[in-house]
């Protein structure tokens, strides 16, 4: 990270570049992964020789297509929906759906880049890949929502399956949206394939701990890195950016572990609320009533809502970014790291900026970077497929002893790697090392395909 990229690869970067034109989220992801990777060409020659990078880089599938349905008022509506299905080296593709007004395929293919690596270092048996759509879920009814659903799913049914593809939920697609797509998807296939999708109702297939899962793992992942440095989450001071499904569980956790989240955000501003956050309070509001973050103050006097505020200005020992990417920028770093912040978890997909990542590094702070410390929820995913799989269902207690295990094997995994090929303590190095090199080896295996 920040050291240039080796001689051999910095040609495979150009040419990404030159054939993913304007796809500026997908490059800063493949540069930040290729910028770890020179020693481990210089250990195993065999990878250049196979071209595993540049075949790494390239998608094995890219699907774009149409999304048309219809408004309450009876407008019609196109929207465009993605599956980018990346690397099968591992496993079936695995990997969310986000619906936001700002997918593109930039977007996608970098989150499906990152993606192949973090279902790697679970140990899990998931290839990577993602989905999405530029809809714009927010303001739209429910029966708008479930028309659009159904809509996405009349065209990706015939390109995933239990075998094949697995999707499941990111920004903008939780528990409801997976709800329309599985009976969509049921309606389609003519069966009942609980596998097809993960993130489903409890009733219906769906995992104990899914729903808590990135959130729960992200704090574990933290409280590895803490234990490292003899230290605990006992009394921190932290702050938690975004409201969604990531940050309301990385809350939870925190608390839970003895620390004292302060202060969580969405795009309209900051919350900040010095003696602790309500979490009932936030949960009613976000997951049942679907309000905004701003409302808090409504029930909390002391509390002060920041309309357009930055959440990383206020002074906090942990950090956890668990909104979007690009959201910590240099800057920002830096009055985290002049406020005595001694560790960044990221919960949300590359949240910090190559700037940002860089001031944590030279810092030497715990910085944990998504594709390590979020692998919580696709690991869960990956736990809900072996449910289906056995037609099973496990209890929260035994689920979440799982959870807690995979995010101690993949810190364990990224700190370890991270000593072998000479960066001691950059999880950076670590995580995309550890993730490279398992799937580079099943390419391998498998030949030139
Ligand atoms: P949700 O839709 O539940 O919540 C997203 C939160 O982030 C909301 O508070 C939202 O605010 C805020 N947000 C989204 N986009 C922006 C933006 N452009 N600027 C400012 N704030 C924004 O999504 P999740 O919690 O599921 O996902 C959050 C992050 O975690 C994403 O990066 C996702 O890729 C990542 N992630 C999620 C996993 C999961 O299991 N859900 C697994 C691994 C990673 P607002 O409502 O105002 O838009």
């Amino acid at each position: 990270m920040g050291n240039g990229l080796d001689k051999k690869i910095q040609p495979i970067y150009d040419s990404v570049i030159a054939r993913n034109p304007a796809e500026r989220e997908f490059h800063q992801a493949v540069k930040e992964v290729l910028e770890s990777l020179g020693p481990v060409l210089k250990k195993h020659p065999e990878f250049a020789e196979h071209k595993i990078i540049e075949r790494i880089c390239e998608p094995e599938r890219q699907i774009i297509f149409r999304i048309p349905w219809t408004t309450d008022k009876g407008e019609d509506m196109i929207n465009r929906g993605f599956r980018v299905q990346f690397n099968s080296a591992l496993g079936p593709y695995k990997g969310g759906l986000r619906f936001h007004p700002t997918v593109y395929l930039g977007i996608i293919k970098f989150l499906g880049f990152e993606q192949i690596f973090k279902n790697a270092l679970t140990g899990m048996p998931i290839g990577g890949a993602k989905g999405g759509s530029d809809f714009d879920p927010k303001g739209r009814s429910e029966a708008e929502v479930m028309r659009f659903c159904q809509s996405l799913m009349t065209e990706l049914h015939r390109h995933i399956g239990e075998h094949t593809d697995v999707p499941a939920g990111d920004i903008g697609v939780g528990g409801r949206e997976i709800g329309y797509m599985y009976g969509q998807y049921k309606r389609l296939s003519n069966r009942w394939e609980a596998g097809v999708l993960t993130g489903k109702g409890l009733a219906w297939g769906g995992s104990l701990v899914r729903t808590e899962a990135t959130g729960y793992g992200a704090a574990f992942f933290v409280d590895e890195m803490l234990k490292v440095r003899g230290d605990s989450f006992d009394g921190k001071v932290c702050t938690v950016s975004g409201s969604g499904n990531v940050a309301i569980y990385t809350i939870e956790k925190i608390h839970q572990l003895g620390g004292k989240c302060i202060a969580c955000s969405d795009s309209g501003g900051v919350i900040l609320h010095e003696k602790g956050l309500d979490l009932d309070l936030i949960k009613q509001l976000k997951e049942v009533e679907r309000r905004r973050i701003k409302d808090y103050t409504d029930y909390h006097k002391d509390a002060v809502y920041k309309e357009g505020g930055n959440i990383w200005d206020i002074p906090c020992q942990v950090a956890m970014p668990s909104a979007t990417e690009n959201e910590l920028h240099g800057r920002h770093a830096k009055t985290l790291v002049k406020h005595g912040c001694i560790a960044v978890g990221e919960g949300a997909n590359m949240p910090t900026t190559p700037k940002g990542a860089e001031v944590f590094l030279n810092a030497k702070i715990a910085y944990g970077p998504g594709k390590a410390a979020n692998a919580g929820g696709v690991a869960t995913s990956a736990l809900e497929m072996q449910q289906n799989a056995m037609r099973d269902a496990w209890s929260f207690e035994d689920t979440e002893v799982k959870l807690h295990r995979i995010m101690k094997n993949i810190h364990k995994l990224c700190y370890e790697t991270a000593e072998e090929y000479g960066s001691p303590g950059n999880y950076v190095v670590g995580a995309n090392i550890a993730g490279f090199i398992k799937v580079a080896r099943a390419m391998l295996a498998h030949g030139v395909i």
